[in-house]
């Protein structure tokens, strides 16, 4: 059993072994060098170790040390904002770009696992975003009219229908969408990387980037033993920044998020929870989550971090509000138990920068990564060989920004969080 301080909890333990990398130790030169070996980076080294070009992945621990190896697991389709939201936030035609792009992502998440023979218990079987109360179910009616409108295949379904989709719960209905699922997360960002190096990429795990210098005409990204000059450098740290990128994690508040996976159910429990096998997540502020895995164990997650008097909160919390909606599962065990950040900017739609010529940054997905970061991580792909034009994306360019009252809103998340289901769990 896993304790609370596990980073990557159950994913690190049903996860296929990472392809093997040695860390950097001498001077390379490359056409490209990428910062950050979770979605966005090893994505963007794909596509362009696909077209022959020279990449070099730097990678400060283990592949998926971020975000994408602790998250959900939800492949979802467009952002956290809807549509409407998204069109009100960005100026034309980023917006309708946006919406399109995300809305197609999954597919290219789903495309690529299928082409490289990825193993990671990927499954297209919809994602369900359920209605607490009458004001959700208000919410869900709205999403589900902006996403029809633009030919989505999403449906709203009444509670009844909802009920019968999870096998539990009292939820006023919840909104199907066909575009998504679920993946084993850290297994896809190891799959990733193991298709980046096959297509010719160079990746080195546990080298920490430790300056960025400018010489000769190249960027020098230097690391404790070694260095990688390119002309070219993507940044794909996101909510993770350390050291010279730390600017980038300090754009973003970062939100506590845990899972607990229970022990595997039983095969009756499996015929009744959640048969159909989707991804469901509910719609109040501190929302949660829930899914299945491979092996039938339910993963539970919200808002919190499993640290300090949290630890406990949050586990006891997360027993009665699963015993809510299963009160079959009352007794069941939790085998595993991690947590995460998730980088939020203050208008919930993701940043594009170029701090310097020849080097651009993406990130800040708000809690959407898996697909926006693999789809942005092509794009960026596609910027760097020339492809595409800055102006073409489907983000404008920004200027770093410091999240204003950073630290004060981390704690206050992350303590709220703990009080809310200490209240929850007295009521
Ligand atoms: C608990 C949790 C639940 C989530 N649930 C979902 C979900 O269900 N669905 C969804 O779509 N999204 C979800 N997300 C969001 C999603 O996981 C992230 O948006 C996504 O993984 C970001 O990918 P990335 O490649 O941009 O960054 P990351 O995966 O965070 O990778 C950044 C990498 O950069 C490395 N790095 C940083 N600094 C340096 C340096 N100086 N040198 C070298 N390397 C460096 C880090 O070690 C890290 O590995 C969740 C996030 C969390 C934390």
């Amino acid at each position: 059993m896993a304790l609370a301080g596990d980073t990557h909890g159950l994913w690190s333990a049903s996860a296929p072994p990472a392809p093997p990398t040695r860390p950097l130790d001498d001077h390379r030169t490359a056409d490209f060098v990428i910062v950050g070996a979770g979605y966005t980076g090893l994505s963007a080294a794909l596509h362009l170790a696909e077209r022959k070009a020279s990449v070099v992945v730097l990678e400060a621990q283990q592949i998926g040390a971020g975000g994408s190896g602790r998250n959900v697991g939800l492949v979802n389709a467009g952002l956290w904002l809807p549509p409407d939201e998204v069109l009100a936030a960005l100026p034309e035609p980023f917006g309708e770009r946006l919406i399109e792009q995300l809305g197609n992502a999954p597919e290219l998440v789903f495309d690529l696992i299928a082409w490289h023979d990825i193993s990671c218990e990927a499954r297209r079987s919809g994602t369900l975003h359920c209605a607490v109360g009458a004001a959700g179910l208000k919410e869900l009616q709205a999403r589900e009219q902006q996403w029809r409108r633009r030919g989505a295949p999403v449906q709203l379904l009444n509670a009844s229908q909802t009920r019968e989709r999870i096998g539990g719960g009292d939820y006023a209905g919840s909104l199907l969408d066909r575009r998504a699922g679920t993946i084993q997360p850290l297994a896809y960002a190891r799959g990733l990387a193991a298709a980046a190096i096959r297509a010719g990429a160079r990746l080195h795990a546990y080298t920490p980037v430790l300056s960025r210098t400018a010489e000769c005409g190249a960027w020098k990204l230097t690391t404790a033993l070694g260095s990688v000059s390119a002309p070219v450098v993507l940044l794909a740290t996101n909510a993770y920044s350390e050291g010279p990128f730390a600017d980038l994690q300090r754009e973003l508040v970062r939100l506590p998020y845990f899972n607990l996976a229970t022990a595997p159910l039983s095969q009756a429990l499996r015929r009744q929870i959640l048969p159909g096998g989707e991804g469901c997540w509910d719609t109040p502020t501190l929302l949660s989550s829930f899914r299945l895995d491979a092996a039938g164990r339910l993963v539970f997650g919200s808002v919190g971090a499993l640290r300090g008097a949290g630890s406990a909160i949050h586990r006891h919390w997360s027993r009665r509000a699963l015993a809510r909606i299963f009160p079959e599962l009352r007794d069941i065990s939790f085998d595993y138990a991690w947590y995460g950040q998730i980088g939020m900017t203050p208008d919930a739609i993701p940043r594009l920068h170029r701090p310097d010529d020849g080097v651009f940054a993406v990130g800040g997905y708000n809690g959407r990564g898996i697909a926006p970061g693999t789809s942005f991580g092509r794009e960026l792909a596609r910027l760097a060989l020339g492809e595409t034009a800055v102006a073409d994306l489907a983000l404008p360019l920004s200027n770093l920004a410091r999240a204003r009252f950073r630290t004060v809103q981390e704690a206050y998340y992350e303590a709220g969080a703990s009080l809310a289901h200490l209240v929850a769990e007295r009521l």
